[in-house]
């Protein structure tokens, strides 16, 4: 059974680099009817938030990816918090030093630093140097007696260590590479360094798949893993597939800190879970050659790990935007209008509430559908519907009032009060009509129309919505213009 974990830490707003890994670790387990455990990292509790870690349910939950063991439903290696799980990390740490897997280490952070620098200038490795490998029980007393409270280091082992990564292929790390290191501060709290493979090892994880920046600490979890098989605490080493790096702009890594990498930003802006998946389900994996829209269960269909590539993926939001806008387009139109319902209230709709007419949404929705990005640019495409008066912006009307628009303006109005509204192609021809007696063509004729009703120079298609609002708005707006 194959069982992998999301195991984020609740520090800041979840980012999209964070939700690629969820997405990956969830289509393997979906795929291969795993279980998708959730697990949170919460054992730094200055950077630790309960607001973060509420973000991160809720995005999981907007996202669709749902997990069969974790915070709020439990499950069989309850509590999921590694806040709530002290006692077990004490317990193990305690076993590895009594097997001899770890022990204390008293050099200080300048006697360390100091000896770094040395091995630095000399051209030698400059990890930790093994000084408290073997200490004898003498020495360790006269450090205590010093008052120097020890932190706890796992001990390497001194041969390399291969694996082969499920994305990389084999990799092997010498020792001079991978040395001792902490796995308790001297106060006694356990570092991500010991929590996040005991839980692995406990929760009985089959394959870790999680960036590449983790990819420096597998060759010490592997150790440790085969530490704790000796120690009866795990079962197996699980899998290792490290997945690529995520580039922002100027080719640079796409950092958590990155405006573009928020995902709240993407939720906000209107984009559909399913777009925003399929999108980032493209950053090191792809669908097939010819084939970059799909859905998620179509995803989950073919997601294997070993597809995966190892090369960094560039995060492209004109991509992204385009794959939204082919899932806005590919919903049923009752979906679609009930997704951008949100756009239609407060705080996102500048019109009153009572000024919204269902009808009237009902009959654009489908012509939105069409144009959208995000939903979100929804509001200023249906507001002239809402609002007592259409937006006024300058700049709209200077561009499309160029030259004399009063007569073509006066004409079109005629035309249009003579037209039969309940069909657009006739308020069409009443704008062509007025344009050819201006010797104007219909883009040039009907660009004046357009701002003044709508407020805008670009929108809906303009003869449906004239429709929509009615004759009577109609009129009185070019009225308005006119006036
Ligand atoms: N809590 C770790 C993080 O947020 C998890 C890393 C891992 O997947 O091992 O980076």
């Amino acid at each position: 059974n194959i069982r992998v974990r999301f195991c984020p830490s609740p520090t800041g707003n979840p980012h999209v680099g964070l939700v690629r890994t969820a997405l990956f670790n969830w289509a393997f387990a979906r795929h291969n009817q795993g279980t998708m455990v959730f697990r949170i990292e919460d054992t730094d509790a200055a950077r630790d938030s309960e607001e973060s870690y509420r973000q991160l349910l809720d995005s999981l939950r907007w996202l669709g990816l749902d997990w069969d063991e974790g915070p709020e439903i439990g499950g069989p290696h309850a509590p999921y918090r590694q806040s709530q799980r002290m006692d077990i990390y004490k317990d193990v740490a305690d076993k590895l030093v009594a097997g001899g897997y770890a022990y204390p280490c008293y050099c200080t952070t300048e006697e360390l630093d100091e000896r770094r620098e040395a091995a630095r200038a000399a051209g030698r490795p400059s990890g930790y140097d093994g000084h408290c490998r073997d200490l004898t029980e003498e020495r360790k007393a006269a450090y205590e007696a010093e008052g120097r409270t020890p932190i706890v280091r796992f001990r390497m082992p001194d041969e390399p260590i291969t694996f082969t990564d499920l994305v990389r292929g084999e990799l092997t790390f010498t020792p001079e590479n991978v040395p001792d290191y902490g796995i308790l501060r001297a106060n006694g709290a356990p570092l991500y360094t010991l929590v996040n493979p005991v839980d692995d090892a406990l929760m009985e994880i089959t394959h870790v798949l999680r960036g590449e920046d983790l990819l420096s600490s597998t060759p010490r979890q592997i150790a440790l893993y085969k530490a704790l098989i000796e120690l009866g605490v795990a079962k197996e080493i699980p899998a290792f597939g490290h997945l690529p790096y995520v580039m922002g702009e100027g080719n640079k890594k796409l950092s958590k800190r990155d405006p573009q990498a928020s995902l709240n930003l993407y939720r906000e802006r209107g984009f559909l879970p399913e777009g925003l998946l399929n999108y980032l389900s493209l950053l090191g994996w792809s669908f097939s050659a010819d084939q970059d829209l799909f859905t998620i269960p179509e995803m989950v269909e073919r997601f294997d790990i070993a597809d995966v590539n190892a090369n960094p993926a560039r995060f492209d939001l004109k991509k992204a935007e385009s794959i939204n806008a082919d899932h806005i387009r590919r919903l049923d139109v009752k979906a679609f209008a009930e997704a951008c319902e949100p756009w239609l209230r407060a705080p996102h709709a500048p019109w009153a509430p009572e000024d919204f007419d269902r009808a009237a949404w009902e009959a654009v929705a489908p012509h939105a559908q069409t144009r959208l990005t995000v939903l979100s640019d929804i509001t200023a495409n249906v507001d002239f519907l809402f609002l007592p008066e259409p937006v006024s912006d300058q700049a709209s009307w200077d561009k499309a009032m160029k030259g004399e628009p009063a007569a073509l303006l006066t004409t079109a109005r005629e035309k249009l009060d003579a037209a039969d509204w309940s069909d657009p192609e006739s308020l069409k021809n009443a704008v062509l009509a007025a344009g050819e007696a201006h010797g104007l063509k219909l883009g040039k004729a009907q660009a004046p129309v357009r701002v003044a009703v709508t407020g805008r120079t670009v929108g809906l298609p303009l003869f449906e919505s004239l429709e929509i609002l009615g004759k009577e708005k109609t009129l009185a707006r070019i009225d308005a213009a006119l006036a």
